[in-house]
């Protein structure tokens, strides 16, 4: 059993104050306190200058041309679908193994989604798969107009192979890079753009760095920066270039497209510019979990996660995928004992074409079986920054546990 806590009381976990670890989970420093409480006693509350501030420092920390800040990570998917102007008839590549929010920005421009299988080292889009598929596209004249790689548990696509395919084949590429923020491919920041047109990242809390609620397109592209701060905004201007009549006045804007309210509130912002200060300290500590993961699961019937030797993953998550063929136990018995033992697990992804609303549109058991399998076998163990060695020791030792069971 786990020690006490350091004060004596009968917490089970010495990473968190409960009797459940949890499988991801913000830290809030006092530093972080300050300074949203002195954006709270300052003028601006939202459309300030730490808006301003914190992209500039995602920005400058990417080494992206521009960062543009909305109000969540799905909010920078739909407005870079928007900003590059998807549409309906287009069509938009994913993964399956993510979030819904990667797929659903297409359908919210009236686009049409199909997906791309993975590989089972990594979890992600399986470049293969997308030479294959291209192919076939190609022949019958059902190209994309955008793919979506999505950096699946923080460790970057190979974002050189996409690329080429992109010269070849003519779409746009756009990063779904929700979980790496702090990622390094190939010597560069995920979210530098070196591959692709845009970038996008969320903050929500059990993200690498939070706001609370928020997200953040990054582009190297001067028309398409404009057109993420257009749309954030309601695309409304005041640019006497842009408008379509002579201005009446000081006071005068025009609404020239359909936009939205996607903004980011001052606090938000400033949250996360503190959160940016320890990211090198954030990321270098999920490393040493994760390195102490992979130590401590050797020789147990699980199959960890595949590193890529050209990049350095953000440890959004610590995926492991049972071996499920060499087991008595399935994956669901498992992680209910995890679960009953006060292990925060979760599971990442239910296969997004396995949706309801995507079986709607015609999608079907047995179209992506890389990523089927991958979610039948897949548990996410705990990994945040605060996580102990100890609780980290004890949740392999109930794993052991659990799958020599019977
Ligand atoms: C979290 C996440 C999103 C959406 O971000 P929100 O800030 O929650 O809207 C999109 N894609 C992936 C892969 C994610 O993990």
């Amino acid at each position: 059993m786990p020690a006490a806590n350091q004060s004596g009381s009968p917490t089970r976990w010495r990473s968190v104050a409960g009797p459940v670890l949890p499988y991801g989970r913000q830290t809030i420093t006092d530093e972080d306190v300050a300074a949203v409480t002195a954006v709270l006693r300052s003028d601006w509350l939202t459309q300030g200058p730490a808006i301003t501030r914190f992209e500039s420092k995602v920005a400058d920390w990417c080494g992206a041309k521009h960062a543009v800040a909305v109000s969540n990570g799905t909010a920078a998917l739909h407005v870079a679908m928007q900003a590059i102007g998807l549409k309906p008839g287009d069509r938009l590549w994913t993964s399956p193994n993510t979030f819904v929010a990667s797929a659903n920005c297409a359908r919210y421009c009236g686009a049409e989604v199909d997906f791309v299988d993975i590989d089972r080292g990594t979890g992600n889009l399986s470049l293969a798969a997308l030479a294959k598929k291209l192919e076939q596209a190609d022949r019958e004249g059902t190209l994309p107009n955008v793919v979506m790689p999505v950096h699946y548990s923080g460790q970057s696509c190979d974002m050189a192979g996409i690329s080429e395919l992109a010269k070849r084949y003519g779409f746009n590429t756009v990063e779904d890079a929700a979980h790496a923020v702090g990622a390094v491919y190939r010597g560069e920041a995920v979210g530098a753009c070196g591959f692709s047109q845009m970038a996008t990242f969320s903050f929500h809390p059990v993200k690498i760095v939070t706001t609370g609620e928020g997200g953040m397109v990054l582009t190297n592209n001067d028309g398409l920066n404009e057109k993420l701060r257009y749309f954030r905004t309601h695309a409304i201007t005041r640019e006497t270039g842009l408008l379509e009549v002579e201005s009446h006045g000081p006071w005068y804007y025009e609404q020239i497209d359909l936009g939205w309210n996607y903004r980011i509130t001052d606090l938000q912002a400033e949250l996360g510019s503190s959160q940016m200060e320890r990211l090198d300290a954030i990321n270098r500590e999920r490393v040493e979990i994760a390195d102490r993961y992979d130590e401590l699961l050797t020789g147990l019937p699980v199959r960890r996660p595949e590193r890529m030797t050209d990049s350095k993953s953000a440890w959004h998550l610590y995926p492991i995928q049972l071996e499920l063929d060499r087991l008595s136990v399935g994956r669901r018995e498992v992680f209910e004992g995890l679960r009953a033992a006060g292990v925060g697990v979760q599971v990442h992804y239910i296969p997004v074409h396995l949706q309801p609303y995507y079986r709607r549109l015609g999608f079907k058991p047995g179209d992506f079986p890389e990523a089927e399998a991958f979610y039948e076998s897949e548990i996410s163990l705990p990994m945040f920054s605060g996580l102990h060695p100890d609780d980290q020791r004890e949740v392999v030792n109930i794993l052991g546990r659990l799958l020599n069971a019977n």
